[in-house]
C-alpha cells in the first residue's frame, strides 16, 4: 500500500522526493498545493512537470479521508463524519463565529478517560489518530469555506484527549504552522485536556504559543474524581499548582460543564473561585447538553446566571458557552459515533 502523504512532514516529505530523484523545491510545491491551495489531485499541480507529478501519484496517496455524511443547523454549524481507511469514523465541527470560523477537531477514536457526562467517553476508546487522519479533518473542513481567507481557530477539542496522543498532535502542529503549508499560527489553536500533567508540560515547552484549555467540570477533587476517572490518576492539586506556577503567555482557560444539581450552586461557585485563586484564568461555563444515554440534566438559565454572578462579583472573567449544534449533536460533549466503530 502506498503512504498516504499526509502523514509526512515538510522536512520528511523534502528527504524522500530528495532520494527519489526530485529537485529540492518540489516538497514545498507540494506542500502548497496540498495545503495552502486545498487540492490534493497531482494531475492538476500546474507548476510541477508531468512526469514529476505522475510520479507523486504513484509513490503516495494524495487524498483526504471521504465524509460519509455532513448535517447542518440554521447557524452556521455543521458536523462532518468522516470515515478512516481501517472503517472506523470520527467526527468533525465546523463553527461559524462573528468574525471567524472554529475548527473543532479529534484526535482519537472514542476516548478512554470516560468522563461520566461524556457522550465520546461513554463510546469506549479505539485507537489514536494519526497525525494525517487529524490533518485530513482540517483540509475537509477548510474546503467547505471555499475561498474564504479570513481567520481559522483550531480546537482540539471533538473526539479524544489531545495529549494522549502527544507524539502525532506535534506533528500536526508542526504542519499547520508550516509557511507552505496551512500556515496557522499556534496562537490560533487551542487544545482541551482533562489534565495529562506531564504531557502538557511537554506541549507549553515545544509550543508556547498554543492555548490551553483545562477541563475542570468540578469545583474541590472529591467530585472531580466522580466525574472524570482520570482525576484518581492526576492530582488536581498538582495540575493547580503547574497552572499557578507556570508563566503563560495566555491565560488559562478552565471549562465548567455546568450539571443539573450536580456542580451548579452558588456555594459550588464560591468554591470554584477559591480553587481557582491566583491562576490568571477565565472561566468557560458550559450549560451541559443533554444526552439520552446519560443521566445529567441542563441546570436552567436562572441556575446558570446565578453561578456565573458569583464567580464575576469575584472577579474572574467569565463566558457562558451555550453551545452550538446541539440540533446535529455536535455541541460539547456530544461528538460520538456509534455505528462503525462498535
Ligand atoms: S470529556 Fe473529553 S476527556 Fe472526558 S471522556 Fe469526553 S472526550 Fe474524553
Amino acid at each position: 500500500m502506498k503512504p498516504w502523504i499526509f502523514e509526512r512532514q515538510l522536512d520528511e516529505l523534502k528527504e524522500e522526493l530528495r532520494g527519489a530523484g526530485f529537485r529540492a523545491f518540489t516538497a514545498r510545491q507540494v506542500f502548497q498545493w496540498l495545503y495552502h491551495k486545498n487540492n490534493q489531485d497531482p494531475s492538476t499541480w500546474s507548476n510541477i512537470g508531468k512526469a514529476d507529478r505522475e510520479m507523486i501519484a504513484e509513490l503516495y496517496e494524495c487524498e483526504c479521508r471521504p465524509v460519509l455524511e455532513s448535517r447542518g443547523d440554521d447557524q452556521g454549524t455543521r458536523k462532518f463524519l468522516i470515515g478512516l481507511a481501517d472503517g472506523l469514523q470520527i467526527e468533525a465541527v465546523l463553527i461559524r463565529e462573528k468574525d471567524h470560523y472554529t475548527f473543532c477537531l479529534s484526535t482519537q477514536v472514542g476516548c478512554a478517560l470516560d468522563c461520566a457526562f461524556c457522550a465520546t467517553g461513554s463510546m469506549g476508546f479505539r485507537r489514536n489518530l494519526s497525525s494525517g487522519e487529524i490533518l485530513s479533518q482540517v483540509l475537509t473542513l477548510k474546503k467547505e469555506l471555499g475561498d474564504y481567507s479570513g481567520k481559522l481557530n483550531l480546537v482540539l477539542m471533538g473526539m479524544g484527549e489531545p495529549l494522549l496522543n502527544y507524539e502525532n498532535l506535534a506533528r500536526v502542529l508542526r504542519t499547520i504552522s508550516e509557511p507552505d503549508g496551512l500556515n496557522i499560527s499556534p496562537r490560533h489553536v487551542t487544545v482541551s485536556t482533562a489534565g495529562i500533567l506531564e504531557n502538557l508540560k511537554k506541549l507549553e515547552k515545544d509550543f508556547p504559543q498554543v492555548r490551553i484549555a483545562f477541563s475542570l467540570n468540578a469545583p474541590d477533587a472529591i467530585l472531580r474524581a466522580e466525574l472524570m476517572p482520570l482525576a484518581n490518576r492526576e492530582n488536581l492539586g498538582d495540575l493547580l499548582a503547574h497552572f499557578r506556577e507556570h508563566k503563560r503567555r495566555r491565560r488559562l482557560t478552565c471549562e465548567y460543564v455546568l450539571l443539573a444539581g450536580v456542580n451548579d450552586s452558588p456555594a459550588q461557585a464560591r468554591q470554584l473561585v477559591r480553587l481557582l485563586h491566583g491562576i490568571p484564568a477565565k472561566v468557560n461555563l458550559i450549560p451541559y447538553n443533554e444526552n439520552p444515554a446519560l443521566p445529567f440534566r441542563r441546570p436552567d438559565e436562572a441556575t446558570v446566571e446565578k453561578f456565573r454572578a458569583v464567580l464575576v462579583r469575584h472577579g474572574l472573567t467569565v463566558i457562558t458557552r451555550w453551545s452550538k449544534g446541539q440540533d446535529i449533536r455536535s455541541a460539547c460533549g456530544q461528538l460520538a459515533v456509534s455505528t462503525a466503530n462498535s
